[in-house]
C-alpha cells in the first residue's frame, strides 16, 4: 500500500511552522547558514547593567541554547523528511529500505525508521 505523502507532507509544514514559531523566540538564523540557527541572549540582558541581571543572563542565554538546540534537532528532522517527500522516497526505513508501517509515520511524520529499527 502507497503511504499517503500528501498527508504527512502537510502534518510535516505544519510541524515546520510550530518549530519555527519556536525558534525565533530563543534564537535567529545564521546569516551565514540559513539552515543553522544560532541563540540570542534576550533583549533586557544588554540593556541592564546590574551583575546580578548579567549572571541571569548567562543562565537564559545557556537555556535558550539548550531549548534552541532540541527545536533545532527537530527542525532538521522535519526538513529531511520534507526533503525525502520531494525526492520521492519518503517512508522508507533507512536500515532495511522496507516502508515504514504508516502507524509510526503519523506519530511521528519524520521517522527514519520502521517500528523494528526504531533504536
Ligand atoms: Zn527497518
Amino acid at each position: 500500500m502507497a503511504i499517503n505523502t500528501e498527508h504527512f507532507k502537510q502534518k510535516l509544514e505544519l510541524e515546520k511552522k510550530a518549530l519555527e514559531a519556536e525558534l525565533v523566540k530563543v534564537g535567529r538564523k545564521n546569516p551565514d547558514n540559513p539552515s543553522d540557527w544560532e541563540a540570542v541572549p534576550s533583549e533586557r540582558d544588554v540593556s541592564q547593567a546590574d551583575e546580578n541581571t548579567v549572571a541571569d543572563g548567562i543562565t537564559e542565554y545557556e537555556e535558550n541554547n539548550a531549548i534552541l538546540n532540541t527545536l533545532e534537532s527537530r527542525y532538521k528532522d522535519i526538513r529531511s523528511g520534507l526533503d525525502k517527500i520531494a525526492k520521492g522516497v519518503y517512508g522508507t526505513c533507512q536500515v532495511c529500505k522496507k516502508e515504514i508501517e504508516e502507524e509510526r509515520l503519523e506519530a511521528n511524520p519524520a521517522a527514519r525508521t520502521c517500528m523494528e529499527h526504531m533504536n
